[in-house]
């Protein structure tokens, strides 16, 4: 028999699947905020899987990946383990279209979080006291920053096996690696001995189609590769898994404007190169002044700054390196 998941006093048995809360929250007006968490549990033992999105409130495309997953007949019910959904865990911000708390705080910043703390605090607290120790693995989608797409990426540590053996399995187009960050979700689970890998799609406030296909077929093919949900027929037809091969990025390095002005691409994200290849150039707004801004290394794209205005040092151009 699969195990059964324990929130908020409920528990959701094996076959069982249910809506429920991670907590409710007093906002300033004595309006309470809910989190709700699905939960669909399989019968047969297997791993428990959480998707999470919305950890950044403007970050728009986990959520959408999130929201297809869970409205699949064979993600609600799942042949073994269990799936954990939480399509929005920082409504407040994704209510007020911003990156960050009331506060100023930024939520992934606010972990292992505390019990009496403020309300990213809370939030933090009640995902790793009540959910991370009832998972196996997770991913946490997230996009690029303001103005910046970052191609479908995953992001782990590569010196941790585990992680790696993950991110081959979800196969996003791009693994990038890297390092822990104090006080993320990513580094506090990991110290339970937890794995969550970020994915990455797109840019904040915006749809990114190829994003959302991308992550929402990582999770497929996770929850397929783990016998959770029948195989795709379709994929035996057309005899692969998956269309691509995915690249591993050991380093990755930023691209930075030599001078200001109006910044043209020439390639487009996800783009190989090779260095010395032209990426873009940057013109004045007079027609007088033209640089060009040439790869310093061969690689992938990996994100692209879309701001058309640009200053002196700004990133321009995030490479993953392969020499
Ligand atoms: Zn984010």
């Amino acid at each position: 028999m699969a195990k059964p998941f324990h929130i908020q006093g409920q528990t959701i048995g094996p076959g069982e699947h249910a809506q429920v809360v991670l907590n409710i929250y007093k906002l300033p007006t004595h309006t309470l905020i809910e989190i709700p968490v699905f939960v669909f549990n399989g019968k047969k033992p297997g791993p428990t899987i959480l998707f999470l999105a919305g950890m950044h409130g403007d970050e728009i495309n986990g959520i959408e990946i999130v929201r297809q997953l869970i409205k699949r007949s064979d993600v609600m019910k799942p042949e073994r383990g269990c799936i954990v959904a939480i399509p929005v865990i920082n409504i407040i911000s994704f209510l007020a279209g911003s990156r960050d708390l009331p506060d100023g705080r930024d939520l992934n910043r606010c972990f292992p979080g505390s019990k009496n703390g403020s309300l990213g605090s809370r939030i933090a607290y009640d995902l790793i006291e009540t959910i991370i120790p009832q998972i196996d693995f997770g991913i946490d989608f997230h996009t690029g920053g303001a103005k910046i797409t970052n191609f479908p990426q995953i992001r782990c540590v590569f010196s941790d096996k585990k992680n790696l053996q993950l991110a081959k399995i979800f196969s996003a187009p791009l693994v990038l690696n890297s390092p822990f960050r104090d006080n993320t979700l990513r580094k506090e689970a990991a110290n339970r001995g937890k794995h969550i890998l970020v994915f990455e799609g797109g840019e904040s406030h915006r749809f990114d189609r190829i994003s959302i296909e991308e992550g929402m077929k990582g999770c497929l093919r996770t929850l397929r590769h783990f016998k959770m949900i029948p195989p795709d027929k379709k994929a035996h037809a057309h005899h692969s898994a998956h269309g691509h091969k995915t690249v591993f990025l050991p380093k990755t390095a930023w691209v930075r404007a030599k001078s200001s002005g109006l910044f043209h691409t020439e390639k487009q994200y996800g783009d190989k190169v090779k260095k010395g290849d032209l990426l873009g150039i940057i013109c004045d707004p007079y027609g007088e002044v033209e640089h060009h801004v040439i790869a310093p290394h061969s690689g992938y794209l990996v994100g692209l700054n879309n701001q058309p205005v640009i200053n002196q040092g700004d990133a321009l151009i995030h490479i993953g390196i392969t020499s």
